[in-house]
């Protein structure tokens, strides 16, 4: 049995600034890593994709949700099984389920600054749609920061975590893996980015936030691809640009 990680022990930041020094690529998600898991994004979407899913079938609320969470199993997201199984367009079912209401996410200064002060290239992967990760990251205030976004479709609509939707973004933007490093709130979704040479950070919801979360989707940390973890990305990241000792946040591993 693994050992249970201890989460009061920060690794000091010069410790984590060292692990990140060759980076030249700063890659992020976008849903619940850019913004908190507790904002009511997610959710919101979630309850489009069963409303979508609703209308097309004839369904209630229950059964399209049971539909939609097989899908998501069993295709990675929910609109390739759509895809799969019905004569569904990406075009349709993203525009639909991406039309929500962001006025509860706040411009995020912390995060912003922590995304200005690394060195080089910010890009953002997602498996929702490019629209969604502009209009989102406008709101948080970090939208200029970011060189461009490599989404769902130009992933084909293979989502993260197939190995092919890592490489054709690599290839899409000249990075080199090796030089790269990802964060993350779905920890299966780093196995292949630490497998081609990223530095992985899992990004999890602060102990106090409720998050409903499906069990696949939790991991303990102590995972062989996640090489930190933070339950505070904005403070992370400035501990991975810290030449000496500063105040730490919550770090696990390393
Ligand atoms: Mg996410």
């Amino acid at each position: 049995m693994k050992q249970q990680l201890d989460v009061n022990a920060p690794k000091l930041p010069r410790d984590i600034a060292r692990r990140f020094s060759h980076v030249r690529a700063w890659v992020f998600d976008l849903d619940n890593t850019l913004y908190s898991a507790s904002s009511d994004l997610w959710p919101k979407i979630d309850q489009r994709i069963t409303l979508f899913m609703a209308q097309l079938f004839g369904l209630d609320g229950m059964s399209s949700r049971a539909l939609q969470k097989y899908y998501y199993q069993r295709y990675g997201t929910t609109l390739r099984g759509l895809m799969s199984e019905h004569d569904v367009t990406a075009e349709e079912f993203l525009a639909f389920v991406h039309d929500i209401d962001r006025s509860s996410l706040k411009p995020d200064h912390s995060l912003a600054q922590g995304i200005a002060a690394l060195p080089g290239r910010k890009l953002i992967l997602t498996n929702g749609s490019r629209e969604h990760a502009i209009r989102t990251a406008e709101k948080l205030g970090i939208h200029d920061l970011f060189e461009d976004v490599f989404d769902i479709v130009a992933a084909d609509l293979l989502p993260k975590p197939y190995a092919e939707t890592y490489d054709r973004f690599f290839e899409r933007h000249g990075v080199d893996p090796k030089e790269a490093a990802m964060f993350e709130d779905i920890a299966h979704n780093l196995e292949v980015p630490h497998a081609r040479g990223m530095v992985t950070t899992l990004v999890t919801p602060r102990a106090e936030d409720q998050v409903e979360r499906e069990r696949w989707e939790i991991a303990t940390g102590s995972e062989p691809h996640i090489d930190f973890v933070t339950d505070d990305l904005a403070a992370f990241l400035e501990a991975v640009v810290s030449d000496g000792p500063a105040p730490s946040p919550r770090v696990e591993k390393g």
